[in-house]
């Protein structure tokens, strides 16, 4: 399936960048177990290694399982391209590396996933990166803190734990002002819920670890590319619009348009930073796409029950989730979310962090782990475990203070779940 856009997203999530195999007819994408891939003779060899013909060489830049599903992603995001990485992680250094070098920063919001935050605020200045945390509700702010050597924005649609809703029409006319390139995060809404490039993103990052493989099996990340960006309209950009020595001078905005940043990706990024990710965890997640959507609804409907019921309950003292009509981000959530604001949400409680180290300890249907978007469902204390490494006011910021628990709803049945809720909270308060 090549030319697609008149299809729906259900029909797209099993179909994009799915084509039967070549060699054998199998009508669903084979696992090419395979580390490299004979050249048809020198000549072809040459020209791929020159960029001028488009092929496989060697599993850490391509392989057509991750073709594959880079095709599916850049398609249910309506992007112009994608590479896959091993992980969220990856994708966000993947995303930033033709973007930064030293010197340069990113103006970034202070409500991310808690190992973004680490990520940006400790591990970049080892390559003399650096973040500038910015609330997002404040969007003068964000304009006042960008300054000649931002190279880029980074947020999330919605934001892990906090439930919190990005405007992001306001933070892409901010990035486009300023002729910058907006990155958003949106591992939590997925591109069923929100497709970040509609609202004037320039890249997303996902971790597809979660709702995307949605069984909890693997890690992944991936970066899509609108192809909307002109990378050599300011000469701030010069990886992507100024010969690359490592390709005989070659310029990647020139050679490539639309495309550059992603053949940048692979070509430059994958094939010196390494983060490949292996054809066995694509199949995984090719896999869970194709249900992405009927999943999306049940997490949402859960999640709007669940948080329903929580709210109401005497041993909790709020409920963080934009799907609630209470939330200070619903009306965001209607513009930037429409369908629903995803399976996650955050519940603190009036037992403290005494209260909700005994809740987790409780619970029986739902798993104490590290993880969240899993078709069961999952609670971590987060002020104990992922933002444990945060001070307690990047906590509050973060949303993770310490008397909230991050809940990540599954697709089981809400009563039960409720029913374990119950049980817990009681054994707790
Ligand atoms: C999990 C997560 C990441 C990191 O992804 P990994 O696949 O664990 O590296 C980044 N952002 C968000 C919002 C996440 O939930």
């Amino acid at each position: 399936m090549t030319d697609a856009p008149s299809y729906g997203f259900d029909t797209l999530q099993i179909h994009a960048g799915a084509r039967p195999d070549p060699a054998t007819g199998a009508r669903q994408v084979p696992i090419y177990q395979t580390t490299a891939y004979v050249f048809r003779d020198a000549e072809h060899a040459a020209a791929l290694f020159n960029l001028q013909e488009v092929g496989y060489i060697y599993s850490r830049l391509t392989n057509p399982t991750v073709a594959a599903l880079q095709e599916r992603m850049a398609t249910l995001e309506g992007g112009a391209g994608a590479v896959c990485c091993s992980s969220g992680h990856a994708a966000q250094i993947m995303a930033l590396f033709p973007l930064m070098g030293p010197g340069l920063n990113v103006v970034v919001s202070t409500r991310l996933y808690g190992g973004s935050i680490t990520q940006f605020s400790q591990t970049i200045k080892r390559f003399g990166w650096s973040a500038t945390f910015v609330d997002f509700d404040d969007m003068e702010a964000v304009a006042a803190a960008i300054d000649e050597n931002t190279r880029a924005i980074f947020c999330e649609s919605i934001a892990n734990p906090g439930g919190y809703v990005t405007d992001l029409d306001a933070a892409a006319k901010v990035a486009n002002d300023a002729g910058l390139p907006l990155i958003v995060d949106n591992t939590s809404a997925t591109p069923y819920l929100c497709r970040p490039i509609d609202h004037g993103a320039t890249l997303v990052v996902h971790s597809m670890t979660k709702f995307l493989t949605g069984n909890g099996t693997v890690t992944g990340g991936c970066v899509v590319d609108s192809g909307n960006f002109d990378w050599s309209a300011s000469g701030k950009f010069p990886s992507l619009s100024e010969p690359e020595p490592a390709y005989h001078g070659l310029k990647f905005h020139e050679t490539f348009g639309p495309l550059a940043f992603t053949f940048h990706g692979i070509a430059i990024g994958l094939r010196d930073l390494g983060m490949t990710l292996n054809p066995q965890a694509a199949h995984y997640t090719l896999m869970g796409i194709e249900t992405l959507s009927l999943r999306m609804q049940r997490h949402v409907e859960n999640a709007e029950k669940v948080a329903g019921w929580l709210e109401s309950h005497p041993a909790v003292e709020a409920v963080t989730y934009a799907g609630l009509p209470s939330s200070p981000s619903h009306e965001k959530m209607t513009r930037i979310c429409p369908k629903g604001a995803g399976g996650l949400f955050t519940v603190a409680l009036k037992s403290g962090y005494e209260g909700c180290v005994k809740f987790v300890d409780s619970l029986e249907l739902f798993s104490h782990v590290a993880n969240l978007g899993d078709t069961r469902s999952l609670v971590i204390h987060s002020a104990s475990t992922t933002h444990r490494q945060l001070t307690e006011d990047q906590q509050v910021a973060a949303g993770a203070a310490p008397n909230v628990v991050r809940i990540s709803i599954g697709i089981e049945d809400a009563d039960d779940l409720i029913r374990d809720l119950d049980q817990a909270l009681n054994a707790s308060a």
